[in-house]
């Protein structure tokens, strides 16, 4: 289980961006953080990751604190998918070896290599294996950064915007492959996401985020109305199509219409 515990945490000194976040993730749940541009959805990320540490709070796997991990030993527990993917001019399986680095000191093992042949076939990239990476479309690059991610063997898998670049029938495809990792290997996923039609899809759990603090935290349910304008101080409807829901954000009065 992760449990994040009144964190807060920022850029500078006596300036916090989060305060008080508190939430938890079970094993083979997909939390979705929702917020606004600038909301601090990437900060909580950061600050998780260790990129960024935090003024207060904790943040415990299975009872570790990862405040006081080194990076090396961070990367064991958690991967990351960033936004923009930037991958070196290598081949799709010398990508995902890259997940093991944390694993070996100088070359990768027997072990290494049988770990990255297995993600790659759970992934369906065996076909572009020996292709070069640069060479790749954008949603087979964010397949091999996921492979990469999940060569890791983290517990925790943080996806921040993932779809951004991605055209519709990608951003679904991702999603499938990102909830069959969840349930198939029983890992905690937290992912920010813009598109809130999808993001109730793909969710088990969901975080609202608003000028660094939660809105609220909780199962579907929590997916509502309130929380929603809450947390974009925006009127919304939500409408119940075939099993998932559609939100349709209303236009203030003052906004012009097309
Ligand atoms: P989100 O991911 O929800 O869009 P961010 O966590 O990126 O939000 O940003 C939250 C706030 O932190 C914003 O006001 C942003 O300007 C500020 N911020 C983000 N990154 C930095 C940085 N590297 N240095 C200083 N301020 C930053």
């Amino acid at each position: 289980m992760l449990k994040v515990s009144h964190l807060s945490s920022g850029y500078y000194k006596n300036n916090n961006i989060i305060d008080d976040v508190n939430f938890t993730i079970d094993n083979g749940e997909i939390g979705v953080l929702i917020g606004e541009n600038g909301s601090g959805k990437t900060t909580i990320f950061k600050t998780i990751l260790g990129f960024i540490k935090p003024k207060d709070g904790s943040i415990l796997i299975d009872d570790l604190n990862l405040v006081n991990m080194s990076l090396n030993e961070r990367a064991k527990n958690i991967a990351y998918v960033s936004q923009n993917i930037e991958m070196p001019p290598l081949s799709v399986y010398e990508c995902v070896l890259l997940g093991r680095l944390p694993y070996y000191l100088l070359n990768p093992t027997k072990k290494d290599r049988k770990i990255c042949n297995e993600v790659i076939k759970e992934l369906n990239l065996e076909h572009l294996k020996d292709k070069n990476v640069l060479e790749l479309s954008g949603g087979e690059r964010q397949r091999v950064a996921i492979a990469r991610a999940i060569a890791q063997e983290p517990k925790l898998l943080i996806f921040d915007e993932p779809t951004s670049n991605l055209d519709i029938v990608n951003e679904m495809l991702l999603h499938d492959v990102i909830i069959k990792i969840a349930k198939k290997k029983n890992l905690m996923i937290l992912v920010s996401l813009h598109e809130l039609n999808l993001a109730y899809d793909l969710g088990d759990k969901f975080i609202f985020v608003k000028d660094g603090n939660i809105v609220s935290c909780g199962n579907k349910e929590t997916f509502n109305e309130e929380n929603i304008k809450k947390t974009f101080n925006k009127e919304c409807t939500i409408i119940d199509f075939e099993k998932t829901k559609i939100i349709k954000f209303r236009r203030d009065k003052n906004e012009k219409e097309d």
